[in-house]
Parts: structure tokens; C-alpha cells; sequence
């Protein structure tokens, strides 16, 4: 039986509908009502109407009944979102309760979707038929009589309305999005002038058209539309300037806001406190990497995509490659989208619809399209257009509209990437200090430590990625400061303080002189440490504890070394894979792994297999959206259920340890199953090469589980390496770069010492040894605690080196246990731990 789904703006009027369709239709026929808010509030909710639907689906269909304006925009995106396969879904241009009520009659009676579909398009009939009118008209079912409304709407003539727009910033992106999202569904051609100002027309559902009228506050508009739903369009339109576009009613005066003042970006929606910090400001976040930093705010600019040469296919095929990659960019806007709302940011929500519009947008597509009808490749062909769709924008002479050209920007990215376009290194407007919201993997790994003196981030915390790079590069940082940070002038002078966690904002000649003495007296203290950083790594009494670099590159070895690495304990390989539309080839990556041998001088390299998911995110890769990615699909999880990657890695690790001395270890290990899965596709490779290398065999601990059990997996591996980073985070239940729970991260200490002397335990009995390579083992302190737990090799980022190798020198096999006793939990210390340093 056809289900039928009731979306409105109000839960109220949609709850009523339903019971009356019930009342035609009888109990058996699925409605479900789909009306208002989450919050309860006036409006709709694609999610919530997807929802509905599901519940109602069946192979014979659904039929989606809506009221107007944007709850025709929710449901065409419910059904873009929608599971695919689980029978079709309609939606209906009838009017709510006649339609419904219709519909719910035939529903009941066992009828086809098309055929309740018709009866309820025709419902007004009955109603025209009562009133002993007749059938009506475009141009008599919308009668004049509003004074705005001129002419008629026969066909050729066009029904005219007239708006004053009073949104405080005009037609801007989100109310045109939704003046576009009004005409959704409607056989109308719609064109809009702006009367005051004496432009256009523009086509009404091109967004880049509406922005080029650059209708502002108090500007009246004129609407035309013409053809078979023409009135319903300027009913729909009617409604929505009654509702100021959707937009928030101001008290404000007309005046108050006609500098243009700019609406606040998403990260300041977030945080509507935030304000651009005055001189003399001292911002505060999570310290990252040591060291004080002093020079101009840079911006990082976002990567460009690069359209290759590749030579395109016919008109055709390239037509189906753009609507291919226009429908993955159209599904990631809306799962971003719906990911924003859950967290409750409604209007941020909105500019990512309003990112969805741009994508069918005709000032775009049209000359796409004639682009590749002239032979042009898709990727080109869209580049172009969306550039002179940018320009277009950037020529207006409000600021906020111009700005709107970076929204068409990063609409025209992502479908780049789509279509297969990689994106060049992230880059600065000049050398200085790195303000971003949150710096991917792939974002920091394009920075040139040249320029970038020192990061700042909005968000993270200390062991997320953008962290973990900076004290790669071996340049202070500091993460976490919150909105402010993105308000901060481009060429603002800025000392940042690694240590401290702070950043100061045009603090003074006085305070930056201050600075500068520091400054240098900490170069002078890390370089008397360089001085000693080639030594091997050994307490006091002679016990060695091998001290290794945690590396992501190439040019991170050859640093390595300079700092006095004695091997790389975990070369992070994600760098390979990130910030791509296609894996590495096998040989690609013998290269980069050969190169980063070779740069190592004959020292050991642990090669960790590709450890992506969570907040590593595989471009080449589609995943399902998670609800916790950090508890999802990542690390070996994702390897092994991407074998032919797994496989290719592999093939090539054992390649290169042919002729270096290679080891290969799996991340996020949790179960014997993975590991015996894992070495079964080592075997495997090393079969298929026929003489690969053999190779020691590790396993991350950074389960918990995996910890607690490392007796069982001792005999199965040759080494366990910690990776404190995750194990922290799993064994605190925070997130890692979550800034907001920093103290709980430090309270991670007692107990991961705990689970770390759990494992040094197992291995001893197994002869096994065991590492740590997560940021723990980077502190000084921490560091002469794990020696005393009997950890044998400490890996880190490089510029930590040798720091940690001072400490270890000043401390002796007895003094480490000790410290390591007083580190444990009170009731561990009763164990064997402290033995295995003996
Ligand atoms: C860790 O989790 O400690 C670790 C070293 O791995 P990553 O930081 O790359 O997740
Ligand atoms: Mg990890």
C-alpha cells in the first residue's frame, strides 16, 4: 500500500492533516506527519521528513504531500538522502489538505502511486466543483488581489509580484538559496529584477543570478513567472518574504546595519562571542609544540585544485562524469549539512544548503555544459565556469556579496575533487605564523617550515594531528584558542608562546622585545642540547634506550637525523594517501619508502601500514558516515576491508626491506583475528613476490583490550609499540582533539602507565620487546618513566630528541624504576612492572 508523508512548516497543522486523511483513508494506510522543527519551532527539517518517509516506505511508494517554500526544498533533499532501493518516493505538487485527504482515500483502496499521485494533484477540482467555480487557471487561481500582483498568467504572459525585501543584508546567500528552494518542483520560468537599483532580470533559480542583482535591504524587487505554475511560484515567493526569507526578524533599525557589516562566518556562528581580538589581547589554548614564535598572522589559504591534461572523452561521457560528481558533492554538502544541524548550528546548517543550490545552479551548469558540448573535459569545463561565477560575485559592490565568491569557490572544489582534480600544498601569503580553524593531516604536511614559524589553531588538542605535525617540523604551536583566532587581522603581529599555550595579539614594542630575549635564550638551551643529541640513547649506568623519530616524509628523516634519531619507530604512511583522488601506486610507494630508507643511513625503520579513518578521512575512499568515526572503521579495521590497499602496501613494504632494514607494524589493533588476518595478506604478498625480505612483525597497542590481553598476543608478534596518542583517548572516553577535554587527556597518565606496564610484563615473559611511539614518549619526564617500565625504544617527534636523550642521561636504572613506581596507579605498583627495568 502507497504511504504518504504530511511535511509543513508547523507539527501542529501537519499532525491535523494526518488525522484527517486517517479519517478518509482508515487506520491500515501508513501516514506519517513530518511538521516543524526538532526544537519545535516554526519550519522544516529534511531529516526529520527522511525520516518519516522510511517509516512509511514500501515497494508501492510514498507520496510526499508540503505545504510551501522551503518545505518543498526539506523534502526534495529528504529524497536525495534517502536509503537507496527501498521503493520510490514522489512528491506532490497538491494542495496539503485536499491533497492528503485525497491521496489517504485512494492509498486505502489499494491504489498505484501514480494514481494517488493524480487524485491528489486533482483534489481541488472537488473543492472548485462546490463552490460552482470553475477549474482553475493559472491566472484565476491566484487572483489579484493583492495590489503587487499584475497581469495575468495565461501562457506567453507572465504574472507579475512585487517585494520589498527587508532582510538586514538583503537577497544574501541563505535567503536566496531558499527564494531558489521556493521554486523546487514548479513548471514555472521565473526572472527577478531589482527595481530600485535598476538591475537585471535574473533567472529566480540561479543563485548566482539573484546575488548579481545585489538586492539590499528596503530594494524592491519585481518577480515574474510565467507558465502552468506560475501562481503557485509567486504564492510560494509571497509566503516566503512573508516569513523575511526566512531569515531572523531584527528590532534593528533599516540604518543600523547598512555598511554592509559582514554576517558571521560559520566558526563565529559557533561562538557568537567572538570578536575580533584587539591589540594587547592574550588568547589561550592547549600548548602543542615548545618554543616561542614571534612574526605576522598568516592565513592559510585553502589548496587549489589542479585540473590535469588528460584528454576528454566525448560530450557525453563527460557530461556523466560532471552529473556524476555534481550528485557526490550535492550527498557530502547535505551529510555536512545535517552533521551541523545535529550539533544544533541551524543557520551555519543553512549555508551548506545554500552551498546544494549553488551546485544546480544554471549561471554555473549552463556554461559548464556548452563548454563540454564544445569538446572541453568536464573538470575544465566546470573550473571555468565556476571561476567567472566567482568573478561575477567578486565584481559586486556590496562587501558581503563579494565575499559570496568563496562559496562558489569551495562549491566548485569539492566538485573538482569529485572529479578526480588533486589539490596543490596549502599555502601562506608569506612567512610568519599559521592561523587556521583546524589544520587536516595533509594541510599541515603541505606547510614549508621556511614560512610557517609557528602554528595557531581555533580547535584541536594536543595529540591531534595538526599537533603531532608541528612538533614534527619542530616548530612551536599551540591549538585549541578558539573562535577568536580566525578573527585576527591578516600581517597582525603575533607572539606565540608553545609552552604557555597563549597567543599574544599586537602586543607592543615593549612586551615583543621581552619576547625576543626569551626567545633567543631558548635557542641557545636546545642548541647546547644538539650539541649532545648524536649520542646513543642510555640512562645514566649505561642501559641503552634507544631513541627513534616518529616521521611522516621524506624530508622529515633527513630532520630526523640532524636531531640525533637513531631509527624511525613509527613512519606514518597516511602521507602517502591523503589529499588524493587515487591510492599510490605499489611502486610509488617503494619509492617514497626507499627514498626515506635510504635518507635514514642504514638505521631501522618501523613502517606503520596505513592507519586512515576517523580524522584521517580517505578522499579515493567513500564511507559510510559514522557516528563515532573514532570508534569506526579505522586504523587495520579499514585495511582489512580494503585488502587490494592493504596488499599493495604490503608488497611494497617488503620490496623495500629487501635491501633496508625494515619492520612493519598495524594500527589499532583490538583482536587476535586482525592480527592472524593481517599477517595472512603478508604471506600472502610475500608469497606472490617470491622471495620477500622477512621482517619483524609488530602491533600498536592503543585498544586497551589489545593491552589488557598482550600475553595473548605476545606469542603472534615480534614487538608491541604503544601508540599513547589513541590509547589515552580510549582508555579516558576523549576524544583526542577535543580541546574542551584537555584535562581529562592529562589525567590519562596513572592508568596508561598502568595498561603500558601490563604490556611490558607480557612481552619480558615472551622476549618480546616493546616501544612507544605516541607523544608521551616525547616529555622528558614521561620518558625516564618508561624506561623505568621497561620500555626499550622511545619514538618521537624529531625536535624532542634531544631533550629526551638529556633525560635519560641524567637518570640511572634505579632512579627510573622509581619514578616509574611513583607513576603507577597505587595498586599496580604491588605488580612485577617496575622489575622489567632491571
Ligand atoms: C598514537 O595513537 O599514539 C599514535 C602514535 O598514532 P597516531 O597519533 O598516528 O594515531
Ligand atoms: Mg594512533
Amino acid at each position: 500500500m502507497v504511504g504518504l508523508v504530511i511535511v509543513s512548516h508547523s507539527a501542529a497543522l501537519a499532525d491535523g492533516v494526518m488525522e484527517l486523511a486517517r479519517e478518509m483513508g482508515g487506520a491500515e494506510v501508513a501516514i506519517e506527519s513530518a511538521g516543524g522543527m526538532e526544537s519545535g519551532e516554526i519550519g522544516t527539517d529534511a531529516e526529520r521528513v527522511r525520516q518519516a518517509v522510511e517509516r512509511v516506505r514500501s515497494p508501492d511508494g510514498v507520496l510526499v504531500l508540503m505545504d510551501l517554500g522551503s518545505a518543498v526544498m526539506s523534502a526534495e533533499m529528504a529524497v536525495e538522502m534517502a536509503e537507496p532501493g527501498g521503493g520510490p518516493i514522489l512528491l506532490s505538487e497538491a494542495p496539503l489538505v485536499e491533497g492528503c485527504v485525497a491521496a489517504a482515500a485512494l492509498a486505502g483502496a489499494g491504489a498505484s502511486l501514480e494514481e494517488v499521485a493524480r487524485e491528489a494533484k486533482g483534489a481541488l477540482r472537488m473543492k472548485s466543483a462546490q463552490l460552482e467555480a470553475d477549474e482553475p487557471e493559472a491566472d484565476q487561481e491566484a487572483p489579484p488581489a493583492d495590489e503587487d500582483i499584475a497581469g495575468g498568467g495565461e501562457a506567453g504572459t507572465a504574472s507579475e509580484l512585487r517585494l520589498q525585501v527587508e532582510n538586514r543584508l538583503g537577497l544574501h546567500a541563505r535567503p536566496a538559496a531558499r527564494f531558489v528552494g521556493a521554486l523546487g518542483g514548479l513548471d514555472t520560468r521565473v526572472e527577478v529584477s531589482n527595481a530600485t537599483r535598476e538591475r537585471g532580470p535574473a533567472d529566480g533559480r540561479s543563485l548566482v543570478g539573484l546575488a548579481t542583482l545585489a538586492v539590499a535591504q528596503g530594494d524592491e524587487i519585481v518577480v515574474r513567472a510565467r507558465g502552468p505554475q506560475a501562481a503557485e511560484a509567486l504564492d510560494a515567493l509571497r509566503a516566503l518574504a512573508a516569513e523575511n526569507f526566512g531569515d531572523a526578524v531584527e528590532d534593528e533599525p533599516a540604518g543600523a546595519a547598512s555598511g554592509g557589516a559582514p554576517e558571521p562566518d560559520l566558526e563565529a556562528e559557533e561562538d557568537p562571542a567572538s570578536e575580533p581580538p584587539g591589540a594587547g589581547t592574550r588568547l589561550r589554548g592547549v600548548p602543542a609544540s615548545p618554543g616561542i614564535a614571534i612574526g605576522p598572522a598568516r592565513r592559510l589559504r585553502v589548496p587549489e585544485p589542479v585540473v590535469g591534461d588528460d584528454p576528454p572523452g566525448t560530450p557525453g561521457e563527460e557530461r556523466a562524469r560532471l552529473d556524476a560528481a555534481l550528485a557526490a558533492a550535492a550527498q557530502e554538502l547535505e551529510e555536512v549539512r545535517s552533521t551541523v544541524a545535529a550539533r544544533g548550528g541551524a543557520e551555519a546548517a543553512d549555508i551548506f544548503a545554500a552551498h546544494g543550490v549553488l551546485l544546480g545552479d544554471s549561471a554555473i551548469t549552463a556554461p559548464a555544459l556548452r563548454r563540454i558540448e564544445e569538446g572541453e573535459g568536464a573538470a575544465r569545463a566546470w573550473q571555468a565556469a565556476a571561476t567567472e561565477a566567482a568573478a561575477a560575485f567578486r565584481g559586486l559592490d556590496d562587501p558581503y556579496m563579494r565575499e559570496r565568491a568563496v562559496d562558489v569557490e569551495d562549491v566548485s572544489r569539492r566538485v573538482l575533487t569529485g572529479l578526480g582534480c588533486t589539490l596543490s600544498g596549502a599555502a601562506l601569503q608569506g612567512p610568519g605564523i599559521v592561523l587556521a580553524d583546524e589544520l587536516t593531516p595533509g594541510e599541515a604536511a603541505g606547510l614549508d617550515p621556511r614560512d610557517a614559524w609557528a602554528i595557531a589553531t581555533a580547535r584541536g588538542g594536543a595529540t591531534a594531528h595538526a599537533a603531532i605535525l608541528a612538533r614534527a617540523l619542530g616548530i612551536p604551536a599551540v591549538v585549541g584558542l578558539g573562535a577568536g583566532l580566525m578573527e585576527i587581522a591578516e600581517g597582525s603581529t603575533l607572539v606565540l608562546d608553545g609552552e604557555a599555550g597563549s597567543v599574544d595579539v599586537d602586543p607592543g614594542d615593549e612586551a615583543v622585545a621581552e619576547r625576543k630575549v626569551q626567545q633567543e635564550a631558548a635557542d641557545a638551551a636546545r642548541s647546547a642540547l644538539l650539541a649532545r643529541a648524536r649520542e646513543p640513547g642510555a640512562l645514566s649506568d649505561g642501559r641503552r634506550v634507544e631513541v627513534f623519530a616518529n616521521i611522516g616524509s621524506a624530508a622529515d628523516a633527513a630532520r630526523a637525523v640532524e636531531q640525533g634519531a637513531e631509527g624511525v619507530g613509527l613512519l606514518r604512511t597516511e602521507f602517502l594517501f591523503l589529499d588524493r583522488a587515487e591510492p599510490p601506486s605499489e611502486d610509488e610507494q617503494v619509492e617514497v619508502l626507499s627514498e626515506i630508507a635510504r635518507a635514514m643511513e642504514g638505521r631501522p625503520v618501523v613502517v606503520r601500514t596505513l592507519d586512515a579513518g576517523a580524522d584521517k578521512p580517505l578522499p579515493f575512499l567513500r564511507q559510510e558516515p559514522e557516528d563515532n568515526p573514532f570508534l569506526g572503521r579505522r586504523g587495520i579495521r579499514l585495511s582489512l576491508a580494503e585488502p587490494e590497499l592493504l596488499r599493495a602496501q604490503l608488497r611494497a613494504i617488503l620490496r623495500v626491506a629487501a635491501e633496508h632494514p625494515l619492520k612493519v607494524m598495524f594500527p589499532m589493533v583490538a583482536t587476535l583475528d586482525e592480527v592472524r588476518a593481517a599477517r595472512a595478506l603478508l604471506a600472502d604478498a610475500r608469497d606472490g613476490l617470491g622471495s620477500g625480505a622477512e621482517l619483524e612483525v609488530g602491533v600498536m597497542v592503543e585498544v586497551p583490550a589489545l593491552a589488557l590481553q598482550a600475553a595473548q598476543f605476545a606469542p603472534e608478534v615480534d614487538f608491541f609499540s604503544i601508540g599513547t596518542n589513541d590509547l589515552a583517548q580510549y582508555t579516558m572516553a576523549a576524544e583526542r582533539g577535543n580541546a574542551a577535554l584537555a584535562a581529562l587527556l592529562d589525567a590519562s597518565r596513572a592508568p596508561v602507565f598502568a595498561l603500558i606496564a601490563a604490556v611490558t610484563e607480557a612481552a619480558d615473559a615472551h622476549g618480546r620487546w616493546v616501544g612507544v611511539c605516541g607523544e608521551l614518549a616525547g616529555e622528558p619526564d614521561a620518558a625516564v618513566v618508561l624506561a623505568g617500565l621497561g620500555v626499550r625504544e622511545l619514538s618521537m617527534a624529531p625536535s624532542r630528541i634531544p631533550a629526551v636523550k638529556a633525560a635519560l642521561r641524567e637518570s640511572d636504572t634505579e632512579g627510573a624504576a622509581a619514578a616509574a613506581l611513583r607513576a603507577l596507579p597505587q595498586r599496580a605498583r604491588d605488580g612485577t612492572a617496575s622489575d622489567s627495568a632491571r
